[in-house]
């Protein structure tokens, strides 16, 4: 693969790691259209689908789609069984993913089952499980030359059946792109291919840019001096050290903090917001609101845990003496 085409589905896929939560390995719904064109273009379907989406996946195949393929397919005279066909990989490589949509689990239409699963809520269109879509067209209906020999009849059926697959395959990736968070990947030509994403999907991403932009600055705001990812792991060693030398001083004060606190979170949260920055005005130290949260609640909670703590600090170099 062009090393361009990888630096861009690269991005497009940590796009949707970050607006959609996808994580590796990457759960990839594969349909039929896929194996057949994944077979016939002699690609390894795995190293494939890692070079296009760029990280470790993990192919699946729907039980409806595993019907799909096997009706069409002619039945071992000795077993009764369907044939395997050769585009279809051992399950050891792609395992079955078990779909259930009626009472007696009888396969449905595959288009219908791979969107299901896509969408499986009524209400809201969302991508739940973070799966990601590999298709392509049907095959291209048999040559001329080997139809000509058939009957007018059965070659205008040939001709129509691959209008129907190519119509439901174009509705399945048309249904795909209006769920939100659904990268699909397809097969066009010899090429895997992953799509841009969908205008439903770009503006689910930038409304979480946007949440993100807004969030950033009002916590630089807030911490000032605490920083925002460095201040957090000092936050977690500062309060032991503030409670050893004087718990009594600092246990007023903390009670009203934790009443504001509590006022706080049923308010709006610009609101809490606008007083958490005021707040931090007044006292001084810019000190975040979450530490001051979480230092109460420790002591409320296990009641005179500061004389506890020093307790434990005490007794401690004497058992380290002993040792
Ligand atoms: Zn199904």
């Amino acid at each position: 693969m062009r090393a361009k085409r990888s630096k861009k589905y690269r991005k497009l896929m940590h796009q949707y790691e970050l607006a959609f939560g996808f994580r590796e390995p990457y759960q990839v719904l594969v349909d039929s259209n896929l194996l057949r064109a994944v077979h016939s273009f002699k690609m390894d379907l795995i190293p494939a689908l890692e070079r296009t989406l760029q990280g470790q996946v993990k192919p699946l195949l729907t039980k409806c789609s595993l019907a799909s393929i096997m009706a069409g397919q002619p039945t071992n005279p000795r077993t009764n069984n369907p044939i395997r066909p050769d585009f279809l990989p051992p399950p050891t490589t792609l395992p079955l993913r078990h779909c259930s949509h009626n009472e007696d689990s009888t396969p449905i239409d595959e288009t219908s089952c791979l969107l299901s699963l896509l969408s499986p809520l009524s209400d809201v269109k969302r991508n739940k499980e973070h799966y990601i879509l590999a298709t392509a067209d049907p095959p291209a209906p048999k040559s001329n030359s080997a139809t000509q020999q058939e009957i007018g009849k059965k070659r205008k059926r040939d001709a129509d059946d691959g209008l129907q697959a190519l119509k439901r395959a174009q509705a399945l990736r048309r249904g795909a792109r209006s769920i939100p968070g659904v990268p699909i990947v397809y097969v066009k030509r010899s090429v895997m291919i992953l799509e841009p994403m969908s205008a439903p999907s770009e503006g689910i991403r930038e409304g979480v840019e946007e949440d993100k932009l807004r969030t950033g600055l009002t916590d630089q705001s807030v911490q000032k001096s605490g920083g925002p990812d460095g201040g957090e792991k000092k936050k977690k060693r500062e309060p032991k050290k503030a409670k050893g030398p004087n718990p009594l001083s600092v246990k007023k004060p903390k009670k009203r903090v934790e009443q504001k606190a509590t006022a706080e979170r049923e308010r709006p949260r610009d609101e809490a917001e606008k007083r958490d920055s005021e707040k931090a005005a007044e006292d001084g130290e810019a000190a975040p609101k979450p530490k001051r949260r979480r230092r109460h609640h420790k002591g409320a909670k296990q009641g005179d845990s500061g004389g506890d703590e020093t307790e434990a600090i005490a007794t401690a170099p004497i058992e380290a003496t002993d040792q």
